[in-house]
């Protein structure tokens, strides 16, 4: 590079567009000319809904760039944020940002609204009103004046929301006086829609201005909360995010300390930018990422300063540290997902859910309820698989699971049913015995024999879709040891099943007269379920209150056909029968508004 070249002044370059685009081949294809020979680099992200742009280079040359994409009618209105800097001086940070190459990718998803392969996306169009920088400014100017009018700007109506996460908000974010900024401290967004389920109620019948850096992340987290319905509509977006804010309000305006960016620029600070956050170590001020310290156990970026760091030493985040003081598991990483793939979840043992019980979070009642798990699951699967519904329940309810009694051998084909099919296709071999946890039934072949963990079975046949109908064996025993857990860990308030399980938990309901005083449920919640054994009972004869979950027709849940839970679901006496259809699978959903109508079914039993 000559000395002329260098001084050529450089920039960094962002925009989103949502937007159906009618040709991904070409617009992949025009990406890929515009930037190579622009000499652009960065990110591009492509999806059938739009494009999500983050490129670095000559400011002559992005300038050039905005050109060409402007006169594509598709990129109409496009707010295009460009902003003069030095070059990417510092390799590893250039990198790790994706500024050292140009990196042209077709998404499913321009911003990662849930790391869960089945929550879809909130439709765009739903999005909260976008408010210019300028508007923005003269809400929350105005919000300190307007405590007393009660109109719909009143403070006390009015909540700033940050849909960034927390190693952003750290180092800074809105404040103005007498208004309640929520900070919701994630780590990633696709944490986001969590949250907000969580504090649906800090967000109900409120006028809710959300922001972010640069506007994508509102526009599907506003339209997820208006989603929501009454109560929900007024939401209000910073259009531009904090980028286009600090260009009207240099001074920073409302806006307290640097804005987190994701270029080699780390943040963009206003020309009177305070140190709002410390040192993870010293609590001296401190807001300089560019030595990427990084917590070990969830690799969030923390600030450590100058002198406290030292090489080679472990990190811990806030977040981490708080959850260790509780006595929870470490949470997955920021490239684990962590609801979907629990690989650190701890092996659930009874005694442990015992210990929380004793101890317990507070003196509130909390439902406690027995979840058996489905076909080839174990306790410990099952509650990874149901962590962000316990999670979600966690103020009215605890979640205590058990191992099935029957033991299954393993078997190397992709696992008949319950298994987790997509996520173990990879595995064509035996896997490694150390990593295989021991697999359970409730039900299993009439013909069964006990398997045990040293043995391998291969699998004897093409898959068979119907297997879980013959498993009609190994009732009996399940019943006995399910009244010595109930007689060792409970009493239960409500027995939970997922698919196998669920088999096996309407089961107990319909001998619930058989089995008065050795267990008694006040309610079922079935999921995924299906009809093991009850040839001898009437439709609407059980007489239990029942929550039934599964997919919606048209084989969203490929394991257990629509029909089959909803006919288990007949099973159970009308009035006092719940059922909720959902667009996902073979999960259990905990989104919105499947996990209303589930706190709703069990708020009859607190
Ligand atoms: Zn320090
Ligand atoms: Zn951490």
């Amino acid at each position: 590079m000559s000395d002329l070249e260098r001084a050529e002044p450089y920039g960094v370059l962002l925009y989103y567009k949502y937007a159906s685009v009618p040709d991904l081949d070409e617009l992949v294809s025009f990406y890929e000319r515009s930037c190579n020979s622009l000499g652009l680099l960065g990110r591009v992200r492509l999806a059938a809904h739009g494009v999500n742009v983050t490129v670095g280079g000559k400011l002559s040359a992005l300038e050039e760039h905005i050109d060409v994409v402007k006169s594509n009618a598709l990129f109409e209105g496009t707010d295009f944020k460009l902003a003069s800097c030095d070059q990417p001086l510092n390799d590893k940070v250039a990198k790790e940002c994706g500024f050292t190459s140009l990196s042209i990718r077709v998404v499913e998803e321009l911003v990662t609204f849930s790391s869960h392969p089945l929550v879809r996306s909130p439709d765009i169009s739903f999005a909260g009103r976008h408010l210019s920088a300028l508007e923005f400014h003269s809400v929350l100017q105005s919000a300190g004046k307007l405590l007393d009018e009660g109109s719909p700007t009143s403070s006390e109506r009015l909540v700033l929301l940050d849909a960034r996460n927390l190693y952003e908000t750290r180092i800074g974010k809105f404040h103005t006086p007498g208004l309640e900024t929520l900070d919701p401290q994630i780590r990633q967004y696709s944490d986001l829609h969590d949250w907000i389920d969580d504090n649906s109620e800090r967000l109900q019948g409120k006028c809710i201005l959300m922001y972010c850096t640069g506007g994508i992340r509102c526009e599907m987290a506003s339209a997820y909360i208006k989603g929501k319905g009454s109560g929900f509509e007024n939401v209000y977006q910073l259009y531009g995010g904090i980028q286009r804010y600090l260009e009207q309000f240099p001074d920073g305006g409302f806006f307290k300390g640097k804005n987190f960016v994701f270029d080699h620029r780390i943040s963009v600070g206003s020309s009177n930018a305070n140190v709002i956050s410390t040192c993870l170590l010293c609590s001296c001020p401190f807001d300089d990422y560019s030595t990427r310290c990084r917590c070990a156990s969830c690799r969030m970026l923390v600030l450590v300063c100058d002198s406290c760091r030292v090489e080679g030493s472990i990190y811990t985040c806030e977040l981490c540290q708080k959850h260790s003081k509780c006595g929870l598991s470490t949470p997955a990483t920021e490239n684990c997902k962590s609801e979907v793939l629990p690989r650190e979840i701890k092996l659930s043992t009874l005694s442990s859910e015992r210990q929380e019980k004793i101890t317990g979070f507070g003196a509130s009642r909390k439902l406690r309820i027995l979840c058996l798990h489905g076909f080839r699951q174990n306790a410990s699967s099952f509650k990874g698989r149901t962590a962000s519904l316990a999670k979600k329940l966690r103020n009215i309810a605890e979640l205590v699971f058990v191992d099935a009694p029957h033991e299954l051998c393993f078997i190397f084909q992709p696992p008949v049913i319950d298994g987790h099919s997509e996520l173990s296709t990879e595995h064509r071999g035996p896997p490694p015995k150390e990593k295989c946890k021991k697999k359970f039934a409730w039900l299993v072949p009439p013909d069964f024999t006990a398997g045990s963990e040293a043995d391998w079975k291969e699998a004897d046949g093409p898959f068979d879709p119907l297997q879980y109908q013959q498993q009609t064996g190994g009732f009996d025993s399940s019943l006995a040891y399910l009244k010595s857990m109930y007689l060792q860990e409970g009493p239960f308030d409500g027995i939970l099943g997922f698919s196998q399980g669920a088999a096996m938990a309407a089961l107990v309901c319909a001998h619930k007269d058989k089995l008065k005083g050795e267990m008694n449920f006040r309610f079922a919640i079935l999921c995924s379920g299906f009809t093991l054994n009850l040839a001898e009972f009437e439709h609407g004869s059980i007489n239990c209150p029942s929550l039934h979950i599964f997919g919606r027709d048209h084989g969203r849940d490929r394991q257990i056909p629509n029909k089959a839970s909803a006919d288990l679901s007949e099973y159970f006496e009308n009035g006092s029968r719940v059922v909720i259809q959902h667009d996902s699978g073979h999960i259990i959903p905990t989104r919105s508004p499947y996990i209303d109508e589930i706190k709703n079914f069990l708020q009859q039993f607190l």
